[in-house]
Formats: C-alpha cells, sequence, structure tokens
C-alpha cells in the first residue's frame, strides 16, 4: 500500500493504483469523460486533471500513477478553469443538438456541461462535418457527435478483439471509424453494440425502428405479435426508473398489451424448441460420431465473428437458429394455421437485448415461412422509449401473463439471458434424454458467473461429457485458437458474443457495467428458480408443437422451419 493526501484527505491505495483511483477512495468525485475502468485509460480528454504538488503542469488523475508522499489538489481555481476550457473546446466542435438527440438525459458530456455550469462557448471557428454512416441494419454512427474519446474502439479491440474501428486521419478529419473511413456494414464488425453501451455521447446509436412499430400497430389490417428475449425482463426497469436488477415480466407483458400488441409472446418458448433442436443436435453428433465440439449458435453477434474470423470452424456450429429466429418461422406458420390468420398479415416484432438481433433478422436465410419471419427488431432501449412515450406508468402496472401458446416456457428458457444458461439449460434437457430418468439437481453451477471461460464435466452414466462457456469474443477468440491447435478436447461449446452474455448485450440500457451484469443475472436466477417448470422437454406448448406440427426434433419439417447454414465472409 502506499499512502498519499488528496484534498488533505491522507489515503491509503494499492501500489499500482492512478491518482484517480486515490481521489475516488478519499471519497472525491474527479470528472472523466475518456476513462472507461479496466478499459480505457488514455488521458486523451484531459477532463480529469488535477494539481499535484511539485510538478510542472496540471496532470491527467486516469494515468497518473499514485506514488508514495504524493499531495494532490483535484479542484484549484487552475484545475476548475482547465477542466472548463476542455470541455467547451470539446463542445466548440459539437452539434447543438441536444434537444433532438436519442442521449439527451443520459449523455455524459451533458452531464458534464450542466455540472460546470457551460453557458456560452468563447471557442467559435472550423467545425468538422461529417456524413452519419447508416450502412448497418444494426448500428448508426455520427461522427458528428463523437468526441474522439476512443472507448469504442478499446472496447471492441481489447474486450471484442475484433478491431474493427480505429482514428482516421488526422487533425478536424479525424474519426473514430473502420479502418479506410469505411461504413460498419462492409467492416468485419460483428454488430454486437458493445461500443455503443460505452459511448458517452449519441455518436453510436442502435438503428431505430420504434416507427415501423408504431405503424404496425396503428394499421388494422395487422395482427401484431411480439416476442420477449430472456433478458429484458432484468432490464426493462432500469428504462423506466427502477434499480438494476428489477425483476418485471408481469410489468413489461401488461406493459406490451397497454402498447396495443395484439398478442403477447415470449422468445423463452422459442428458447425451449432450440434446447429440445440443439440438445438432440448434439445427442445426435455424440452417438454418431458427428463434428465435435458443438458450439450453439444462438447469438447472432457470435455467428457473424466466426464467419468473418474462423470459417475453417463453422462445421462445429449448431445448425439451430436463434431462439429469436425460430420464434418468427412458427409463429408465421403454426401459429397462423392455428388461429387462421393469413401469415402476411402477421407482422412479428421483437424485443431484445442485442444490436446484431437486428442485422440477423434481415439475413436472407431467415424466410423459411415464406415470408421475411421476424419484421422489426426494437432493442431494451428502444421498448422503453416507446413505453415512456405513450406515458405508461411502468411501475405501478399490475403484471399480467404471456398469451398462450407461444408465451408458454419454462426456467430453462429464461436462464438463456445470461452468460452460462444456454450450456445450463440444455444439460437439464440432454441429462434427462440419455439418462432416460428425471435427475434432481439441474443446478449446473460450474457454467453461471461472470468469470471469462466456465469449464464443467457432466457424467452420463459413465459417459463424461467436457463443457466449456465463453462471453465476450475476446474470450471465444482464446477457446477457438485452442480448438484449432487441437489443445482443447471439449464436447459441447456455448459462445455468446456479449460480456455476461445477452443481459449484457449491445442494445441493453445505459449504462451497463459488471456490478449491473451481476444484478441482472441475479434477476435472471431468480425467475428461473420461481418457475413451475425448469427443463425445457417439459414445456407443454412446445410437446404440442411436435404433436400437432413439427413431428420430432430433428425431423424434416424441424430442419425445414428452425434450421439454418452459415457462411464465411470477408476477413478484411
Ligand atoms: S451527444 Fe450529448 S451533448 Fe451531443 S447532442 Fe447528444 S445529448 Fe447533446
Ligand atoms: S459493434 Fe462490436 S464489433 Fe462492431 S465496432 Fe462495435 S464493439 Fe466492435
Ligand atoms: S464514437 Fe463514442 S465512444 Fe467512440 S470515440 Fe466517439 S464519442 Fe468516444
Amino acid at each position: 500500500m502506499i499512502t498519499l493526501t488528496v484534498d488533505g484527505h491522507k489515503v491509503q491505495v494499492p501500489r499500482g493504483s492512478t491518482v484517480l483511483d486515490a481521489a475516488k477512495t478519499a471519497g472525491i468525485d474527479v470528472p472523466t469523460l475518456c476513462y472507461l475502468k479496466d478499459v480505457n485509460a488514455v488521458g486523451v480528454c484531459r477532463v480529469c486533471v488535477v494539481e499535484i504538488e511539485g510538478a510542472k503542469s496540471l496532470q491527467a488523475s486516469c494515468v497518473t500513477p499514485a506514488a508514495e508522499g504524493m499531495v494532490v489538489h483535484t479542484s484549484t481555481p487552475a484545475v476548475r478553469e482547465a477542466r472548463r476550457t476542455v470541455l467547451e473546446l470539446i463542445i466548440s466542435n459539437h452539434p447543438f443538438e441536444c434537444l433532438t438527440c436519442e442521449r439527451s438525459g443520459n449523455c455524459e458530456l451533458q452531464a458534464l456541461a450542466d455540472r460546470f455550469g457551460i453557458r456560452d462557448i468563447e471557442y467559435q471557428g472550423e467545425r468538422a462535418q461529417f456524413t452519419l454512416d447508416t450502412s448497418s441494419p444494426s448500428i448508426v454512427r455520427d461522427p458528428n457527435k463523437c468526441i474522439l474519446c476512443r472507448r469504442c474502439m478499446s472496447v471492441c479491440q481489447k474486450v471484442q478483439s475484433v478491431f474493427a474501428l480505429a482514428p482516421n486521419d488526422r487533425g478536424f478529419a479525424t474519426m473514430i471509424a473502420p479502418a479506410f473511413s469505411d461504413e460498419v456494414a462492409s467492416a468485419v464488425c460483428s454488430l454486437c453494440g458493445q461500443c455503443v453501451l460505452v459511448c458517452p455521447t449519441g455518436a453510436l446509436k442502435e438503428r431505430d425502428q420504434t416507427e415501423d412499430v408504431w405503424e404496425a400497430l396503428a394499421d388494422p389490417s395487422k395482427h401484431v405479435v411480439v416476442q420477449t428475449a430472456p433478458a429484458v425482463r432484468a432490464s426493462i426497469g432500469e428504462e423506466c426508473g427502477l434499480p438494476p436488477g428489477s425483476r418485471v415480466t408481469g410489468q413489461l407483458v401488461a406493459a406490451l398489451r397497454q402498447l396495443g400488441f395484439d398478442m403477447v409472446f415470449d422468445t423463452q418458448f422459442a428458447a425451449d424448441l432450440t434446447i429440445m433442436e440443439e440438445g438432440h443436435e448434439f445427442i445426435s453428433r455424440l452417438q454418431n460420431g458427428g463434428k465435435l465440439p458443438l458450439i450453439t449458435s444462438c447469438s447472432p453477434g457470435w455467428i457473424k465473428f466466426i464467419e468473418h474470423f474462423y470459417p475453417d470452424l463453422l462445421p462445429h456450429l449448431s445448425t439451430c437458429k436463434s431462439p429469436q429466429q425460430m420464434f418468427g418461422a412458427i409463429a408465421k406458420t403454426y401459429y397462423a394455421e392455428k388461429v387462421g390468420i393469413d401469415p402476411k398479415d402477421i407482422f412479428v416484432v421483437s424485443v431484445m437485448p442485442c444490436t446484431a438481433k437486428k442485422f440477423e433478422a434481415r439475413r436472407p436465410e431467415m424466410t423459411a415461412s415464406g415470408y421475411t419471419d421476424v419484421d422489426a427488431v426494437l432493442t431494451t432501449r428502444e421498448l422503453g422509449r416507446m413505453i415512456r412515450e405513450a406515458g405508461i406508468d411502468f411501475a405501478s402496472l399490475a403484471p399480467e401473463a404471456y398469451d398462450p401458446p407461444l408465451g408458454i416456457s419454462t426456467g430453462a428458457a429464461v436462464i438463456f439471458g445470461a452468460t452460462g444458461g444456454v450450456m445450463e439449460a440444455a444439460l437439464r434437457t440432454v441429462s434427462e434424454v440419455v439418462l432416460d430418468r428425471e435427475i434432481e439437481n439441474i443446478d449446473f453451477v460450474p457454467v453461471r458467473g461472470l468469470e471469462g471461460i466456465k469449464e464443467a464435466e457432466v457424467n452420463l452414466d459413465g459417459q463424461v461429457v467436457k463443457v466449456a462457456v465463453a462471453h465476450g469474443l475476446g474470450n471465444a477468440r482464446r477457446l477457438l485458437e485452442r480448438i484449432r491447435s487441437g489443445e482443447a478436447d471439449y464436447q459441447f461449446i456455448e459462445i455468446m458474443a456479449c460480456p455476461g452474455g445477452c443481459i449484457g448485450g449491445g442494445g441493453q440500457p445505459i449504462p451497463t457495467n459488471d456490478e449491473i451484469r451481476m444484478k441482472r443475472i441475479a434477476a435472471i436466477y431468480d425467475e428461473d428458480r420461481h418457475m413451475p417448470l425448469r427443463k425445457s422437454h417439459l414445456n407443454p406448448a412446445v410437446q404440442d408443437l411436435y404433436r400437432e406440427f413439427l413431428g420430432k426434433p430433428l425431423g424434416p419439417r424441424s430442419h425445414e422451419l428452425l434450421h439454418t447454414h452459415y457462411h464465411a465472409r470477408a476477413r478484411f
């Protein structure tokens, strides 16, 4: 430990800490803008400057190591003046669009301008002028609102290992973008949206589809059904003023009904269906010498990543579509037939924690029903905006239940929302199908939690199955390198593109950090514990679906509607 003085307080911090850490220990909130804990400490914005006795100039506290005996002042006139000047300079090259900006009210630049009482901008002159990048169905880049903090680039490189973003050009022309200022749509970007989650301003956002959904809801010729991903019930509360980790499944259903959806269904129904298909696919590969390890395919950001970077490993992927797409295909065939509605009149909306799902819904393969299987994909944030626009008092809504049959699900489906959940759900079903008896302990705890790569062994009456779980594309890459080199001897692997799994998806409320991820995960497992059924193969609506329509898992109709193929994409 080292001891230093910050604003007159003696503080002790571990060696290797920064002055910013020491100030935090002293209970002082030094402002930051480019800094992002554990990801981006580059000292480029200079908002966190402090005075250190004996130093010739002000120092950026986020990159200055704390030293024994150091005396730091965080709010002298020189420090305050420097911070104000920095903010005024940033704002002098920033559009005045707060009234129309998606991040208004949740923008770190706006909050700092308010905190420092910036009312006039002294510096008037040249301004950067960029065109928006609307090339991708998932993410929109507005470089005019970019403050060059590099958080997006750092998360993309260090956490996701994708390196889709870099500084291009110099001076006023500087732009954080794909190489050669290319569009997102033609880059190696996985569309995971982790860059959107960390952007302090409105420079990165999802492609908004709320207008498409409002239009469909107002169209009397449309039968509008909505499906909600498991992770959304553990996070939509944050969009409506509730604390992270609020479990609000019933209020979510009530709000969607109030918005006017004809049927409120659950992606969890399709998650149970996924387990039926993927579980049997695993058993079939295990027993018939198929390609192992089998790797899960629910996460479209992960799918795009493997298509770009590891096309040689594509045969390891499960051929199962994601639950979102299975739902769309079933809604426009089985459900349409059951209720006697022409599928052309059914409009399927997904509420997802994910930006990559918008891309997935547009993949040409996703038309198995003969129509676009999923018509519009909203992120949790977009649904939050719709609920607020409609003036719904979310917190005081009486909980309501999902509509049958596509709203019926199990605890195995809800844990799809957290890293390790798909694996645990699959193990619950695979164990019972292979062993042909009920298993007592269905909590596969070793695959839970935020450790980057988790491993476990499951004994199926003498046959030991080795499984692994990775979340975040950097961890996925580490695992794939071990598979490529022949070091890994797993039989079954779950990979999710986003840190924490879907609860940390790129479409989730901002902020999303590890503390918040843990709270959302706790809500997910709590929901699982409270479900009357906790194994996918016991879902009665899924059993009906097989009996009435699909036949059996991996049967011809399943193959036609629920399975897909993948293809290599350009690496550069
Ligand atoms: S990014 Fe922030 S400061 Fe800029 S226009 Fe949007 S809300 Fe205003
Ligand atoms: S969406 Fe993901 S892969 Fe693409 S630039 Fe952002 S962080 Fe990188
Ligand atoms: S896009 Fe956002 S996160 Fe990336 S450098 Fe610009 S302001 Fe920072």
